[in-house]
């Protein structure tokens, strides 16, 4: 097929990224557009440690610069305003317009807060750097102003940490501020035992209905170990959220409560980017699903567009329930990258397929959970050393990788965090348990094992490379091609 615009990709995201890394990992040399409105990639999975200082921003948000450094992908920030599907032409914010070929979409989700009064402006949402660093500043602040204060009332919402959504962010989020803001207060001397971080949800549980479900019960005793317990609100709706307080009703009462928090962090809903939004005249309203995302064919294909694909947390695969997960997406973005590439060449394309390696949690500062194949389940801190090692082996690029787990062993070896004592635990050194001489032997194996194994197969080429999942899916004789 002659090629006479490029491949643009709307979105440089998990999918959006991968899928233009991939083309070119297949010697793809056709031209490639990458648009994003950001200057940096996020590394959405371990925003936390962005947030905590764990990890420095190059790592968890790498500049596209960087990411793309020789690659011959031409990076565009700016964002893309409309589509217009049939004349196959999008528009950018700048006022630039592009002509394509073939159009990736990936544009992800944005922040829902299902109508709730005040959530939107009062909030503090976490899901961009720019989120992180804003909750950075504020809960600092917070901490300042609730060390300097002798009003009692005041110090209590000061500090008092609402967080609202018990899905795997909120109760990352829950666990992760119960260890490190008792540590930032009490390097401003503060009572440790004044801080409260309170998790409240709709549900009766907490990760229900998500991947992450088996992991509730690691979840709720990591909630009654950290620093500060977290206290758990559930089966309420929140009903409005204002600067200085929240309002919630339990389920089957018409009382509404009131929670006086100067901090409120909402993590519950996801809506449909606005780019998305304003294709509906353009896709039929049965080739939406029933939240508006735009259904695709199992090669990820707009069903009336086979030229445009879609995929991530922007798209709904027929038939598939995928979970909204960056490790769904960038196995999508591979899969893109490969039927791109087909479509070419005039090929059949293949149905992609993303298959789960496992579920990981951050539980707190140094703690963690990682449900292996669903087959092992590792807690504490050979859980959150499974989780780093994991992460970090999924950024984008094998330079960029390495950067990054030296940093995290520098980190790791160096700087660990030292949760404040509290006035209950003893000083004085007692015997290990048996269960925590085997944590201890297993952190030691890992920590001198894993960054060995890591280093191993990065010099000999041993992780997966991209041309060898693309193998993968099998060609499919009923998929869409090109008319
Ligand atoms: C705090 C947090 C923790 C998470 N933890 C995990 C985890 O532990 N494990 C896991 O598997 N998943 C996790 N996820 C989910 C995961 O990050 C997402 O599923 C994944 O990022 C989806 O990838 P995507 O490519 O669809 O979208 P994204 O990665 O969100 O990328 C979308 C991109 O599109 C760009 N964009 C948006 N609008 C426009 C426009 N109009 N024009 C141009 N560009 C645009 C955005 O700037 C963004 O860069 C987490 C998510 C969050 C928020």
């Amino acid at each position: 097929m002659n090629s006479s615009h490029p491949t643009v990709i709307v979105g440089a995201g998990f999918t959006g990224l991968f899928t233009a890394l991939h083309l070119r990992h297949q010697h793809d040399l056709r031209s490639i557009i990458l648009i994003d409105p950001q200057e940096r990639f996020v590394f959405k999975p371990m925003l936390y440690e962005l947030l905590t200082g764990e990890l420095p921003e190059d790592t968890v948000c790498p500049t596209y610069q960087e990411l793309l450094k020789g690659s011959d992908i031409t990076f565009v920030q700016d964002k893309v305003e409309a589509i217009d599907l049939s004349q196959k032409r999008l528009t950018l914010a700048s006022g630039l317009d592009y002509s394509y070929d073939h159009l990736v979409l990936t544009v992800g989700s944005v922040q829902g807060y299902l109508g709730t009064e005040g959530a939107q402006k009062n909030a503090f949402a976490f899901r961009s750097r720019e989120n992180a660093i804003a909750l950075e500043r504020q809960l600092r602040e917070c901490l300042q102003r609730a060390s300097q204060t002798s009003d009692e009332a005041k110090r209590r919402s000061l500090l008092t940490f609402a967080i609202v959504g018990a899905g795997p962010t909120g109760v990352e989020m829950a666990a992760t501020l119960a260890d490190l803001l008792p540590y930032w207060y009490a390097k401003l001397s503060g009572n440790i035992h004044e801080i409260r971080v309170v998790l409240i949800n709709h549900g009766k549980t907490i990760l229900a209905g998500d991947v992450n479900a088996g992991l509730k019960e690691d979840a709720l005793h990591a909630f009654t170990t950290r620093t500060v317990p977290v206290e758990l609100i559930l089966g309420v709706g929140v009903k409005s959220v204002a600067p200085d307080h929240l309002e919630y009703q339990p389920a089957n009462s018409t009382e509404i409560k009131t929670l006086d928090a100067q901090t409120t962090i909402w993590t519950a809903g996801t809506a449909v980017n606005p780019l998305l939004q304003s294709l509906k005249s353009q896709i039929p309203a049965d080739h939406l699903d029933k939240h508006g995302l735009p259904l695709v064919t199992p090669t990820l294909q707009l069903l009336d567009f086979p030229e445009v694909f879609a995929a991530g947390d922007c798209a709904d695969v027929q038939g598939q329930q995928l979970p909204a997960l960056a490790q769904v997406a960038y196995q999508q973005g591979a899969s893109i990258a490969h039927n791109l590439i087909a479509f070419a060449e005039g090929k059949p394309l293949s149905p992609a397929h993303a298959s789960l390696r496992g579920t990981l949690m951050k539980l707190g500062l140094g703690n963690g959970v990682a449900n292996l194949f669903d087959k092992v389940q590792v807690t504490g801190k050979p859980g959150d050393l499974i989780r780093n090692a994991t992460y970090l082996e999924m950024l984008p690029t094998p330079l960029h990788d390495f950067k990054a787990t030296t940093e995290w062993l520098k980190e790791e070896t160096f700087h660990r965090y030292h949760r404040p004592q509290l006035a209950s635990e003893t000083p004085a050194k007692r015997p290990l348990s048996p269960a925590e001489k085997r944590e201890r032997s297993l952190v030691t194996a890992l920590a001198i094992l894993a960054p060995i194994a890591f280093l191993i197969a990065a010099y000999f080429g041993l992780r997966t490379p991209p041309s060898e999942q693309l193998k993968q899916p099998q060609p499919n004789s009923t998929t869409q091609s090109t008319p």
